[in-house]
């Protein structure tokens, strides 16, 4: 049955966005959904370019950036593999640049998403209702693939603004979210702040007795610890549900021996929303084919084979307001085969993203240090960070600037760094020019616990220590 006319937005070749409510909006996603996951690979493929080139287009007319960059093009369509690649440095140059002037309004209010990645390079992207209205698409399709029971209790375990989901208690809801909510509704959720202790977490958990446990692979590895010491199962609990950090095969084992459940992933970003779901079928991963564009590229910037890792590209299909054209993510991933399951959406293999360690605190507690960081920027000109603990008492602060800070920015930034660590650290500041160096095996980590072990090799051209 085709669409009310009256009710499909304007500005929006594929997929259709139809209806006269949010929740007709997602249902209309959702079985346009059905369809498109079992497209042959070329005919989805040419729907999504026909995607892109309306956002390369309004790229080109509204954005200054894009108006430069792809001034000498021809008009018409373009070849994608003839752009360039846009990286985290340059939205870091473009700043407003990147922002289109004129976004069509009927996509909705924008907001501003910030993210330091899996680099530690922070960029601010603004997104629109549209592309938000895409992402809530996929978190239902998620929940679908996955078979979950919307009655039980969602509890999760991310990174929030302080002050929002404090230990012990965390906050509480009524249901998982605005778009769970809009279908229908759920059973209660409940969420607590990352950096919280992690036997406060634990406690937290037993008290809430999830169905569904959300939180980020290195953490859920250190909640495995602390109930596996224990001999302790959660009887309530389906599944693990994953985002953030790359989960591996080694973590998958331990959450069904301590746990007895699986880990369900899901490979997102701050800027771009969900990029790939696992497969409840074979565990790879599918590409979120209607939302973006994948592109996995060899160091020759050819495409990479089944099979063959290589560097991630990914282009927003409806991102209007900040479009994100053939986005250099900075992780990696090994090109998929055709999947079991039957669904034609492109796979990968496995994808290597960020990775954190945990901060020690002199009172023996542990906790991931991450809420806080998103604010470098708005004190100094920071292109890329990374702290490395050196002992119970000592960070190593190290930072590509634009240019020295000065004493007032290092000290705001220590106050900053101080609270997101949860402890008066001794902050020595280090300063490196064009970007921080990588251990040997090209993982780079922007919170590195590194006492009694070792960290990266220091090529520093400037230091100094601040008071603590
Ligand atoms: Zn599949």
């Amino acid at each position: 049955m085709s669409p009310d006319p009256a009710a499909v937005l304007a500005g929006v070749a594929w997929p259709v966005i139809a209806g006269h409510s949010h929740r007709e909006q997602l249902l209309s996603l959702l079985s346009q959904f059905a369809q498109t996951e079992r497209l042959a690979p070329e005919q989805l493929l040419r729907q999504q370019l026909l995607q892109l080139s309306a956002v390369i287009d309004h790229a080109r007319r509204t954005v200054p950036y894009y108006r430069d960059r792809f001034g000498g093009l021809p008009p018409g369509p373009v070849a994608l593999q003839a752009l360039p690649l846009l990286t985290r440095r340059d939205i870091q140059d473009a700043g407003h640049g990147l922002r289109s002037m004129a976004v069509p309004p009927q996509f909705g209010a924008k907001h501003e998403n910030r993210t330091s990645g899996a680099t530690g390079e922070p960029v601010t992207v603004l997104r629109t209702m549209l592309d938000g209205l895409l992402w809530q698409a996929n978190t239902l399709r998620d929940h679908a693939w996955h078979g979950r029971d919307p009655a039980l209790k969602l509890a999760a375990i991310r990174a929030v603004a302080p002050g929002t989901a404090d230990p012990p208690h965390g906050v509480e809801a009524a249901n998982w979210g605005p778009a769970s909510a809009a279908l229908g509704g759920t059973g209660p959720a409940a969420l607590l702040t990352l950096d919280a202790d992690v036997a406060v977490q634990a406690d937290w958990i037993r008290r809430h007795a999830p169905g569904y446990l959300l939180t980020y692979p290195n953490n859920l590895a250190a909640l495995l610890d602390h109930f596996g010491q224990r001999d302790e199962r959660l009887p309530s609990l389906r599944a693990v549900l994953t985002v953030g950090e790359t989960v591996s095969p080694a973590l998958r084992a331990t959450c069904h021996v301590v746990l007895g459940v699986g880990i369900e992933d899901v490979y997102s970003s701050q800027e771009l929303g969900y990029i790939a779901l696992q497969c409840p079928a074979s565990g790879l991963y599918h590409v979120m084919a209607e939302s973006v564009l994948v592109e996995v590229l060899d160091a020759a910037g050819k495409p990479c084979a089944p099979g063959e890792t290589g560097r991630l590209v990914v282009s927003s299909l409806h991102n209007h307001a900040t479009p994100l054209i053939r986005y250099e993510l900075r992780d990696h991933a090994t090109v998929g085969g055709p999947c079991a399951c039957g669904r034609t959406l492109p796979t990968l293999a496995r994808v290597a993203g960020r990775e954190r360690n945990m901060v020690k605190l002199p009172d023996g507690s542990t906790h991931w240090p991450l809420v806080g960081f998103h604010r470098f920027r708005d004190i100094a000109p920071l292109r890329q960070y990374q702290l490395i603990q050196r002992s119970l008492e000592e960070i190593e602060v190290r930072l590509v600037c634009d240019r020295a800070l000065r004493a007032d920015e290092e000290t705001r930034l220590a106050t900053v760094i101080r609270d997101a660590l949860g402890h008066p650290f001794v902050l020595r500041f280090m300063y490196f020019e064009g970007e921080l160096p990588r251990p040997a095996n090209g993982k780079f980590e922007e919170f590195v616990c590194a006492i009694g072990g070792d960290a990266p090799a220091r090529s520093v051209i400037s230091g100094r220590q601040t008071l603590s």
